[in-house]
């Protein structure tokens, strides 16, 4: 049934994956799951509740057992998503406290359970880091399928949509969306959930227009009506006037032609139109992403982000499990670039076997190397297998959140112990090893001389660097309209960053997602910036827009931004002045 009165509705959310489709909604519901009631056991049947929750687990593990060996080739990426969920399902965090819970407590399983997953889910919902955010949701998958085997709630078989639909739905595990028939979803839609959550990175990964983080599209959307899923700009839109769906139709019409143009050319180096030769490099999480980097004509990888392998298990995984995946990245990509950031996880409580009460600001918290530094074991673990992974390619390895020099230069003595003891061993790595700084902390921007003296690059995240310069939560909604990447603020320490660089003589990339949006690339060009690194999908756009340009106009441009007081006013002389290459290259952006 569609929506009652037909009008047409328009909803905002993250823009997770881009490109426009248009079709009937198909919604994925957990009927049964949230209705739940308290009831105390007796003491003589305590022994039933307890088994009760030991089978409905059990269940749970057989389904997805069944799941990951029945996976579609395409997906096969994910199995070992799932794979760790098959460790959650045993977590202390969630099996141990529950049971605790049903025989201190004397409660129904099935509110045990509730109880513990809402504290760990309020435990998460502090978590600045969304990428962490994301990992930390398959707890919560986990226990819902336990719920669901507790409620003997029907679970929908969303293997058996047949007909092409845009799924909408509150959230969605990887243990769903791996039963789905991909080739039968034309679009994402969800309440949940942002760009690095699961559905996030399959909708990117599969080229699928996906919307997430809408709050409300499960209540708004009823089955069947129909829905526009602009994946580009983040929006759906419910029942479209014939005029919207001619217009969105047109915008689809363009946006694939513009797609297929520049993907056509994303093979030709990025080289500006004055002969400047830029690297555009991919930003990866998961090694099984580096192919995307290879088709969207990426120089390299400027980021791989390593903390995927370290969520999700019981214990910090081994040197050689490590390494095993490094090297796989490391020779694909060979003889091109391949940057390995340390482990950046943000608050230790985000990793099961590490637990720690929660912290009021996790952003600000153990995070990054400050972690690195406190784990000098799992620290040395992986930069040994990182340097192994070195004799198979050219790797580089970055540090990530450095407030202040001792920290580089802690780091590095841990480096040096991590190369002396592989030496010592006949191991093989690379001597000439480049290491470099993430600049995503305003001290890290301000002190860079002296960070220079200690590394062989910069890599400055912008993603982190405007979160902490303007003080703006990256992924708080509320104030995200203060979230702005061409404040005068950010370009001033950009700058900085790029004349110390300069004159230290040390290179200097930029692998925040500043880099990936076109509109930037005029003013990064002007400023210095010759390094590039972003998502694999923007790629393309980006090494489009550095052909379109030259360096010796970007120059003089820069210095009238440098004069300007405001984003919006930085905004309107980039459209001033690169309007008509931009909207002739993205027109579709209209
Ligand atoms: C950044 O902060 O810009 C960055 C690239 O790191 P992450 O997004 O992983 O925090
Ligand atoms: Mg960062």
């Amino acid at each position: 049934m569609s929506n009652t009165d037909d009008k047409e509705i328009e909803l905002h959310g993250i823009s997770a994956s881009p490109g426009i489709c248009i079709g009937k909604a198909y919604l994925v519901g957990k009927e049964g799951v949230d209705v739940l009631e308290k009831y105390f056991i007796d003491q003589n049947k305590l022994q039933e509740e307890v088994h009760r929750f030991k089978a409905a687990v059990k269940s749970a593990k057989n389904e997805l057992h069944g799941i990951i060996k029945t996976m579609p080739e395409d997906l096969r990426q994910d199995a070992h998503i799932l794979e760790a969920h098959m460790v959650l399902f045993e977590d202390k965090m969630l099996y141990g406290r529950t049971l605790e819970t049903i025989e201190k407590e004397l409660v129904n399983a099935e509110w045990a359970l509730k109880i513990v997953v809402s504290d760990v889910k309020a435990m998460f919902d502090n978590m600045a880091d969304s990428y962490l955010r994301g990992r930390a949701a398959d707890i919560i998958h986990v226990s819902d399928s336990i719920m669901q085997n507790l409620a003997g709630a029907k679970v929908e078989n969303i293997a058996a949509i047949n007909k092409r639909v845009i799924l909408i739905a509150s959230d969605l595990s990887p243990a769903e969306t791996s039963q789905i028939q991909l080739e039968k979803i034309m679009g994402f839609v969800t309440d949940h959930g942002g760009k690095t959550s699961h559905t996030g990175i399959i909708a990117q990964t599969l080229e699928i227009p996906a919307v997430l983080g809408t709050d409300n599209a499960t209540s708004i959307i009823k089955n069947d009506d129909i829905i526009i899923v602009d994946g580009t700009a983040g929006s759906v839109i419910i029942n479209p006037t014939d005029q919207t769906l001619i217009q969105f139709e047109e915008r689809k019409e363009r946006y694939e032609s513009h797609k297929a143009n520049i993907t056509r050319d994303s093979e030709l180096p990025a080289e500006t139109a004055d002969g400047i030769c830029m690297e555009v490099m991919g930003n990866i999480e998961l090694p099984e992403e580096v192919v995307s980097v290879i088709n969207y004509g990426g120089d390299g990888i400027g980021l791989y982000r390593t903390e995927f392998q370290y969520l999700s298990r019981p214990d910090f995984p081994s040197e050689y499990e490590l390494f095993d995946r490094y090297k796989d990245v490391v020779e694909v990509m060979a003889p091109k670039p391949v940057t390995i950031r340390t482990f950046d996880l943000s608050g230790d409580k985000k990793v099961a076997y590490v637990s720690r009460s929660g912290d009021a600001n996790p952003a600000l918290g153990l995070r990054g190397i400050r972690y690195c530094l406190q784990k000098p074991d799992a620290f040395m673990t992986q930069l040994r297998a990182v340097l192994r992974a070195s004799a198979f390619g050219h790797v580089r390895i970055l540090l990530p959140m450095v407030s202040c020099h001792e920290e580089i230069i802690a780091a590095k003595n841990i480096f040096n112990k991590a190369t002396d003891s592989l030496a010592k061993e006949g191991v093989d790595f690379d001597e000439n090893i480049e290491i470099g700084v993430m600049i995503e902390v305003p001290s890290a921007a301000i002190m860079a001389d002296v960070m220079a003296t200690d590394v062989d690059f910069f890599s400055i995240g912008t993603n982190d660097l405007i979160q902490y310069s303007l003080a703006v939560d990256r992924v708080n909604k509320d104030v995200a309209y203060l979230y702005q990447p061409l404040h005068p603020a950010i370009i001033r320490m950009i700058k900085h960053v790029i004349d110390v660089a300069k004159d230290k003589g040390v290179k200097v990339l930029m692998c925040g997602e500043m880099a990936s949006d076109p509109i930037n690339i005029p003013i990064l060009l002007g400023l210095g910036m010759e390094n590039f690194s972003m998502n694999p999908q923007s790629i393309p756009a980006v090494k489009s827009m550095i052909r379109a340009l030259t360096v010796k106009d970007t120059r003089p441009f820069v210095q009238k931004v440098l004069k300007e007081s405001s984003s919006n006013a930085i905004i309107e002389l980039v459209q001033d002045t690169y309007g008509s290459i931009l909207s002739d290259k993205f027109y579709y952006l209209d």
